[in-house]
């Protein structure tokens, strides 16, 4: 099997982003490139509860099928980071609870907790771009590009995607953003959040060696 260790890593992936209720059915999806600039990404419609390996796809930076079986709808998101995004080594894209929330309240979210300081807060609402669509790719991209320490942006009333060196960063940076999003959300319903200080920040980041 080609890429076999790689889209070992897909999976795996998928069952850590589905235990963790960040992806479910068949909503969401995972990729990463391979060395060779390949994209190893989950596959369209297969149900992630029974996914083996040989169900993940493979396809090229222009989303052309490599192999395996067809790839998620939303691969051309995917594609369109990894032509343009140097940085990105992995991406999750989740329909994660809050991160749909704070993508349909469509206001960027403030640095208020060190979770989402670890995503790049603040974090960005992305236009509208109907899922699957070269425009869902060109929104992030135009994000990412022009702020190299985001590693989340939300999509307007869809979901949340990450990017990160590697895809095991990636999926670090999505459950980290979920968790910084649920706190944001639960605390705005109490009172409003307080964002970070420059001099909190500072402190955090000599504490975390940032
Ligand atoms: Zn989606």
């Amino acid at each position: 099997m080609r890429y076999k260790e790689q889209r070992e890593q897909v999976l795996e992936t998928v069952h850590l982003a589905y235990q963790a209720d960040l992806i479910r059915m068949s909503a969401g999806n995972i990729s990463l490139r391979t060395e060779d600039d390949m994209v190893v990404i989950t596959p369209s419609g297969i149900k992630y509860r029974n996914m083996t390996v040989k169900d993940i796809s493979v396809v090229d930076l222009e989303g052309e099928p490599i192999d395996g079986p067809p790839p998620s709808s939303e691969t051309p998101m995917h594609t369109a980071i990894y032509r343009h995004i140097s940085r990105a080594k992995g991406i999750c894209h989740t329909h994660s609870r809050y991160g749909m929330i704070q993508a349909h309240l469509q206001e960027d979210v403030p640095l208020t907790n060190i979770e989402l300081m670890m995503s790049g807060a603040p974090i960005p609402v992305a236009p509208w771009a109907a899922p699957g669509t070269e425009k869902a790719g060109e929104v992030t991209v135009d994000i990412f590009q022009s702020r190299p320490e985001l590693h989340v942006i939300l999509l307007r009333q869809h979901g949340l995607v990450a990017l990160g060196g590697s895809l095991a960063q990636a999926y670090e940076h999505a459950y980290n953003a979920e968790v910084g999003l649920e706190t944001h959300y639960k605390v705005r319903l109490v009172q409003a959040p307080q964002s970070f200080t420059e001099a909190q920040i500072q402190e955090i980041k000599d504490v975390y060696g940032l």
